[in-house]
């Protein structure tokens, strides 16, 4: 009787706990990754992931060739897919490494119940984070909701066991059951083709990965602590989509920057994989972290009904360079900088006062990375209604912004390249520039490049008083 694999969150084959222990097992081993809309519900995997998830398929459905398997796709709910899989093939046992969004929790409790009660051995391992959201407690035996205690907790608990190697041969039944064409799937652009930018910008699947990490650690990482909230410099990882679809696990990148620097040199990298741990911590132990403000006094907050001020931020047309240059990166690549992030988060929110769910789901749609716990923790941590979030009365001056980390515009000529010949001491507030400049660098304003759609003084104001508001009630 042949052990199902199920692979979802963990497309790759180094490092791969529910891989390793299948082997083990010693039975022959169907490999199947189910595609589980149904499950997710408003949460399944949006456009620009999608695109991702598909060359991520492809890439690990060669790996396994390589290496005398094949991966078996299906889709439906997965409840149904696993249960007719295992009748199918008469499987005693099914591997699988966990995810933390509460529907597949949910749901992967329930399938383990199931094929427990119909004698069929069911387990279930840790590929994507350092620690299991609930090895990590504070001394009062609860979750941790401020980062820097959670950190120290965390660091204490890492194994930096070495990952463990691919197999070199993947035991296959004679028979393998059918599957869908992923093709039929049509995760990729049907119609107009808008992936060429995330074709340009990226390489899905574990090798890649693997590369990236290799090259990162090579010299970056030294410099990252100084340069990370650069975003004209390439001098962040750009790993989140290969962690997020588990095609790097965040043990090998610890154990990697670990055994390549000196203790102390990469600490702030690892900072970094440890808010990933914190946000899938606070996902686990807050379930509606995705939905609803962890702070419930926040569900009262006099929010905007602004269709014409989203679609104006979601298209890169606010007349702030540095707000749409990030808006405009994130169309084109499915991917923004961090300093960025914070900075279009702090805009919708503050400046236009819309809804942080709002945001949330764009980038849902366009990132791909997007992730369910860092996503929503993230955009909880800009709008103040998070754990160890910044406070809502720090509003981020978009202009300011741009003088501090873009000095020299290099970013905002890069994305918003109508504005690429203004000088830099105009670039970040193109309303104030010198009519001189402006006509140097072919610009009239309104025409070629918004105006601002609102003036940054007035929206601060306006976002103090809702504030205050909301804590008198
Ligand atoms: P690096 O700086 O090289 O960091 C290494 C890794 O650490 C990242 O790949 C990522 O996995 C993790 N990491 C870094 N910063 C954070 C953080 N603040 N929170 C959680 N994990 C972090 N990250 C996502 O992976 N998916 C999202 O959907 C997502 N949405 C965000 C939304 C907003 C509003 C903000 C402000 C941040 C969001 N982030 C998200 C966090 C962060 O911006 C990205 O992880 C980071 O920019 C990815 O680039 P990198 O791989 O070069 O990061």
């Amino acid at each position: 009787a042949p052990t199902l694999l199920w692979f979802r969150q963990d497309l790759r084959l180094t490092d791969n706990p529910a891989l390793t222990a299948a082997v083990a097992a010693g039975r022959p081993l169907i490999p199947v990754f189910v595609l589980d809309d149904a499950d997710a519900g408003h949460w399944a995997t949006g456009g620009a992931a999608r695109w991702w998830l598909h060359h991520s398929l492809e890439a690990l459905a060669e790996a396994m060739g390589t290496r005398g398997g094949s991966l078996v796709l299906r889709r439906g709910p997965a409840s149904e897919v696993i249960g007719r899989l295992v009748e199918e093939t008469g499987a005693a046992a099914v591997f699988w490494n966990r995810r933390y969004e509460p529907w597949a929790t949910r749901r992967d409790a329930e399938i383990k119940a199931d094929l427990k009660r119909r004698g069929v051995e069911a387990r279930s391992f840790n590929s994507a984070l350092l620690c299991e959201p609930w090895q990590i407690e504070t001394r009062t035996g609860g979750p941790y909701k401020v980062f820097t205690p959670f950190w120290k907790a965390l660091r204490a608990a890492v194994e930096t066991a070495t990952p463990t190697p691919p197999p070199e041969r993947l035991p296959t039944p004679a028979r393998m059951p059918t599957g869908d064409a992923l093709a039929d799937w049509a995760l990729t652009p049907r119609g107009p083709d808008w992936a060429g930018g995330l074709r340009a910008a990226w390489l899905p699947g574990e090798n890649a990965a693997l590369r990236r990490l290799d090259g990162f650690l090579d010299e970056a990482v030294l410099d990252y602590a100084r340069k990370r909230d650069l975003p004209a410099e390439p001098a962040t990882s750009r790993l989140s989509p290969h962690l997020h679809f588990g095609e790097l696990g965040p043990r090998q990148a610890w154990h990697a920057a670990l055994s390549r620097h000196e203790p102390g040199r990469t600490d702030k990298f690892l900072s970094e994989l440890a808010w990933r741990e914190f946000a899938h911590h606070l996902l686990h132990h807050f379930p509606d972290l995705p939905d609803r403000p962890l702070r419930p006094e926040f569900a009262g907050f006099p929010w905007v009904d602004d269709p014409q001020g989203l679609r104006a931020w979601q298209q890169g047309r606010t007349g702030y360079p540095i707000v749409d240059a990030g808006l405009r990166e994130l169309w084109q690549t499915g991917w923004m900088h961090n300093r960025v992030r914070m900075i279009v988060a702090s805009f919708l929110i503050k400046d236009l006062l819309i809804p942080w769910q709002a945001g949330e789901a764009w980038f849902w749609d366009t990132l791909v990375d997007a992730d369910l716990a860092n996503n929503a923790a993230s955009w909880q941590w800009v709008a103040g209604c998070g754990a160890d979030a910044a406070p809502f009365f720090r509003v981020f001056n978009p202009s300011l912004q741009g003088v501090k980390f873009d000095p020299d515009g290099a970013y905002v000529r890069r994305w918003v390249p109508e504005l690429a010949r203004l000088p830099a001491a105009a670039i970040h507030s193109p309303w104030a520039a010198r009519p001189l400049d402006l006509a140097d660098a072919g610009i009239r304003l309104g025409r070629d490049y918004p105006g601002p759609i609102v003036d940054h003084a007035a929206a601060r104001d306006r976002a103090l008083a809702a504030f205050k508001a909301l804590r008198k009630d």
